[in-house]
């Protein structure tokens, strides 16, 4: 019997199982989809850019605490996956050019500018000539008038998530997680105030229910369904994001290329690959792609690169970031069940904050104290009289 079954394997839940794993605990994950299904495999992996110093600065949100913590881990957790599993994530400090393209970009801005400010983010103004000395790519758009001016932010980092999800496979299976894919939970079993069973969909080859000192449900947009037989109801909302891969010489950019805040971006890999992204649809569990949304990217870039042409995308792809009402993860115990926890509702930052969320549900579950506050994350925050089902 393992100590621990993490429900979801997605970067939240195979972090979540790194962790507890690497404290000692036996740790299986349950999860339903094919990798390439979930959030975490579509997303782009920006890691915006955090304070410079070495220590907590004071003043940050609970959230921005536990981003500057989640950052400071993932320098280590790059290395150290390296190391275990030989798998290069692709995590490294490129940079980004978040530039001012129209009225909303530059407001946008403006703010992130006083917010940069108030974290002690290393930012830098730029006029246009100097955007098109340092990415000559987007000289065209200076050119046109397309780009008005921006910041450089070179403390930015990006990661592949898909390489960064196969090395936590990979790290999980040499620290002797078992996982089980292709297993869908269908509820859970409840005996005085435990989660006693997790029951499974029969298969016919893997088991039809588990048991575990510890449950976390880390199931990402899917969350809210499957804590429902449970009796709550937490909203973790699906928002569709789509995107579109592009093949291009390597050095073509050398930073990430945000339009304002960066809900629209390029981010280029060092093989010469160039994600374009991405929307932010309500489109309930429908993770495919349209043509409107690619053809709007496809224009973003063009209106980017004007002065190349590009071949068809190499691929695209839409996955559903699990949303959050307040915009903050729910990390935690889940109220009223003693042995149950979860980690889910990351909506737009779940990768950068998978290494945080997963020490402090460790902390949590093995009884020491976190490093974050975490109140601001709690389930319970969510059990207000309109939402609890039970
Ligand atoms: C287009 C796009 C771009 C993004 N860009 C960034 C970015 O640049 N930076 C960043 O930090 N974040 C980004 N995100 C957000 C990030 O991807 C998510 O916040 C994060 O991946 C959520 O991880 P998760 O593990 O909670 O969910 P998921 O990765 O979706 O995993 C959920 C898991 O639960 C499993 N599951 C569901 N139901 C069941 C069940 N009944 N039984 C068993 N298993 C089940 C699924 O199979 C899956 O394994 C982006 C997201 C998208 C879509």
């Amino acid at each position: 019997m393992p100590d621990c079954c993490v429900v979801g394997g997605g970067v939240i839940g195979l972090s979540i199982a790194r962790e507890l794993s690497s404290r000692g605990l036996a740790v299986t994950v349950v999860s339903r989809d094919p990798i390439q299904s979930s959030a975490s495999w579509a997303a782009g992996g920006i890691f915006p850019a955090q304070p410079s110093s070495d220590t907590l600065p004071p003043g940050l949100s609970p959230l921005e605490q536990l981003t500057w913590a989640s950052d400071r881990l993932h320098h280590r957790w790059a290395a150290d996956l390296r190391d275990e599993t030989g798998i290069d994530t692709g995590f490294r400090c490129c940079g980004t050019l978040a530039l001012d393209v129209s009225a909303p970009t530059a407001a946008e801005l403006r703010d992130d500018v006083l917010r940069w400010q108030r974290l002690g983010v290393r930012h830098e103004p730029l006029p246009t000539d100097t955007i098109a000395t340092l990415e000559p790519a987007l000289a065209a758009a200076v050119a046109s008038g397309f780009v008005r001016g921006g910041y450089l932010l070179p403390d930015e980092t990006q990661v592949r998530p898909p390489r960064h999800l196969a090395a936590l496979r990979a790290s999980c299976l040499a620290r002797g997680v078992e996982l089980l894919d292709g297993g869908c939970v269908r509820e859970f079993e409840t005996t005085a105030g435990r989660i006693a069973a997790v029951r499974l969909q029969p298969s016919g080859t893997g088991p039809d229910s588990l048991t575990a000192d510890f449950v976390c449900i880390a199931g990402g947009a899917w969350s809210e369904g499957l804590l429902a037989p449970l009796g709550f109801s937490i909203p973790t909302r699906p928002w569709r994001g789509q995107m579109l891969l592009q093949r291009t010489a390597p050095g073509l950019l050398h930073r990430v290329i945000n339009l304002g805040a960066g809900f629209e971006y390029l981010i280029p890999r060092a093989d010469g690959r160039l994600l374009v992204g991405s929307t932010l649809e309500d489109a309930g569990f429908d993770a495919s792609t349209t043509a409107p949304a690619l053809n709007h990217l496809r224009s973003l870039l063009q209106a980017i690169l004007p002065d190349l042409s590009f071949a068809a995308p190499e691929a695209t792809w839409a996955g559903l970031r699990p949303g959050s009402p307040d915009g903050l993860p729910t990390i935690g115990q889940l109220p009223d069940v003693a042995n149950g926890w979860l980690a889910t509702g990351h909506h737009r930052a779940g990768l950068h904050l998978s290494t945080g969320t997963a020490v402090a549900i460790a902390d949590l579950i093995c009884g020491e104290s976190p490093q974050q506050p975490l109140d601001s994350f709690s389930p319970e925050r969510h059990q207000t009289a309109a939402t609890v089902v039970r």
